[in-house]
């Protein structure tokens, strides 16, 4: 099974789901998650245990996700 995306949270936006694709996006580039919410690219990378713990899970994203299926 390939995983297609990833869980980034975004400091005082959430929990996002991005594709895995949007990891190799530059830093400068915005990356869309499932629910089109756009964040830096390179917010995506360096999360620290914190943001992880103070972020809420995106429903919206959740959503999209599951719909998929
Ligand atoms: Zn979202």
């Amino acid at each position: 099974m390939t995983l297609t995306f990833v869980w980034r949270p975004i400091p005082g936006a959430g929990r996002h789901a991005f594709p895995v694709a949007a990891l190799k996006l530059a830093g400068d580039a915005k990356a869309t998650a499932y629910c089109r919410a756009e964040a830096d690219a390179a917010q995506l990378h360096d999360r620290s245990e914190m943001d992880w713990i103070c972020e809420t899970t995106c429903a919206a994203c959740w959503k999209a996700l599951s719909a998929r299926e």
